[in-house]
């Protein structure tokens, strides 16, 4: 499958990857972001979010798990599951009922809700690198490679 790495010199480029992204996506779209506290994908989900409209704070919803942002014809979902004790809370909050057809879902760590979250169209692999960051952008599925090969940073 598709991938590509790119150096993202400061915060800009992480905002801009997400904005790119942002404006690419044709359908729904599920995107797990990795990587360490402090990586940037709160950052590449505020590039993503504002890219389609949005005006105003985008915080992590460390604590609510998941910000909702209705934004013309989409419905972003920006979940944060790093405080998710037990990845059955996410039975309880209904998961299925978020990943519908007009829905695009950004999940930072996702590793904390494994065997309930669909499947990724994309993985984001966030990095530190001295000062700066890099990333590795993973496709699992035709439209996920279909998104790195229109990016074009
Ligand atoms: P995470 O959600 O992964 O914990 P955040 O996006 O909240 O990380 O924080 C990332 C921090 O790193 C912010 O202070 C942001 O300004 C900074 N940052 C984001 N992208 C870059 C980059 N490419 N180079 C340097 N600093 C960055
Ligand atoms: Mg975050």
């Amino acid at each position: 499958m598709t991938t590509k790495q790119f150096a993202l010199k400061d915060e800009h480029a992480t905002i801009a990857l997400g904005a790119s992204m942002a404006n690419l996506c044709t359908k729904q779209t599920t995107i797990y972001l990795h990587g360490d506290l402090g990586a940037g994908k709160t950052t590449f989900s505020r590039g993503f979010v504002c890219a389609l409209g949005h005006k105003g704070n985008v915080k992590s919803p460390t604590y609510t798990l998941v910000e909702p942002y209705e934004l013309g014809q989409w419905q972003v979902y920006h979940f944060d599951l790093y405080r998710l004790s037990d990845p059955e809370e996410l039975e309880f909050m209904g998961i299925r009922d978020y990943f519908t057809s007009d829905a695009i879902c950004l999940v930072e760590w996702p590793e904390k809700g494994e065997g309930l979250l669909p499947c990724a169209d994309l993985d984001i692999e966030l990095s530190y690198s001295g000062e700066q960051r890099r990333v590795n952008v993973i496709a699992n599925s035709a439209y996920g490679s279909q998104l790195i090969e229109q990016l074009d940073l």
